[in-house]
């Protein structure tokens, strides 16, 4: 892609990365295009690595990423659960969460400060997530204390999870299953809300300005750049055509093939990240 020269200054002014992973460093067991250079590039430089996925805790990507040979630290990882928590915990005076959610979404919250607590613990919000291992009881049990009026919040929203079997259900089916039964909706604090950019931004110690986000879909990462300030780049390797990308309102600050080009583009630049 041509650089003009307002995009050639973005790129020289960035210090810091957000690399969504799933379909932008990787997919399946395949690492993308120039991935593994572009994380090895910026290194010793603020970076971390997100995902919406808040069923999974922060080693399985650590440890996924390892496996293709892009070295990432534990704290490096931030998933919509961690930045959930993380938000809750700097934003709100919550302290106890009722967590529809995997074990991994309670360790988070334990993380971040948090006492995640059941009915009988006096929960003063319900958090939603991926819940992977949902039970009816524990459905229903968030059903009562969302009707029952506690503030009610969903680590992420997106409707669907690419299984090689098809799609199943996310959060957002979970989130549906809450509305039907209450009549309420979740506020969502993972991409593309500036919960989880907040979240990114304070764990870099970096501005929006001098922050980039690379990510392969447009209405979570490339929303959340363009959004909240970041330098929004698009890279083609996920499931987004040039015919999608035609017809969509989000419009990337830039558009890059793979990760490759990108690193191409910020070394072109000097950009004080790959230095
Ligand atoms: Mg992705």
């Amino acid at each position: 892609m041509a650089v003009n020269q307002a995009l050639e200054s973005r790129l020289a002014g960035v210090r810091a990365c957000l690399f969504d992973m799933d379909g932008t460093l990787y997919v399946g067991g395949r690492a993308m295009e120039g991935a593994v250079e572009l994380l090895a590039a910026v290194r010793d430089q603020p970076h971390l690595v997100l995902t919406n996925n808040s069923s999974r805790s922060r080693d399985v990507y650590r440890d996924r990423l390892a496996a293709l040979g892009m070295t990432v630290a534990l704290d490096q990882v931030l998933t919509s659960g961690e930045a959930s928590a993380d938000w809750l915990f700097h934003h709100t005076a919550l302290r106890r969460p009722y967590v529809l959610g995997t074990p991994a979404l309670v360790e988070a919250c334990e993380r971040a400060g948090l006492t995640p607590v059941d009915e009988r613990g006096d929960p003063d919000c319900v958090l939603l997530g991926f819940d992977t291992t949902l039970t009816y009881a524990r459905l229903a049990e968030a059903c009562l204390l969302v009707a029952a009026g506690l503030p009610y919040y969903a680590t992420h929203a997106d409707r669907t999870c690419i299984d090689p079997r098809g799609l199943l259900p996310d959060a957002g089916g979970l989130i549906a299953a809450v509305e039907v039964t209450t009549s309420k909706r979740p506020v969502v604090l993972g991409k593309p809300e500036k919960s989880m950019c907040d979240a990114g931004l304070r764990r870099l110690g970096a501005t929006a300005a001098e922050t980039l986000i690379l990510g392969d879909q447009l209405d979570t990462d490339m929303t959340l750049g363009l959004r909240h300030g970041l330098l929004a780049v698009l890279t083609m390797t996920g499931e987004v055509s040039a015919a999608h990308l035609a017809a969509s309102d989000v419009r990337p600050d830039l558009v890059v093939q793979s990760p490759a080009e990108l690193l191409a583009l910020l070394r072109q630049a000097g950009a004080p990240v790959v230095r």
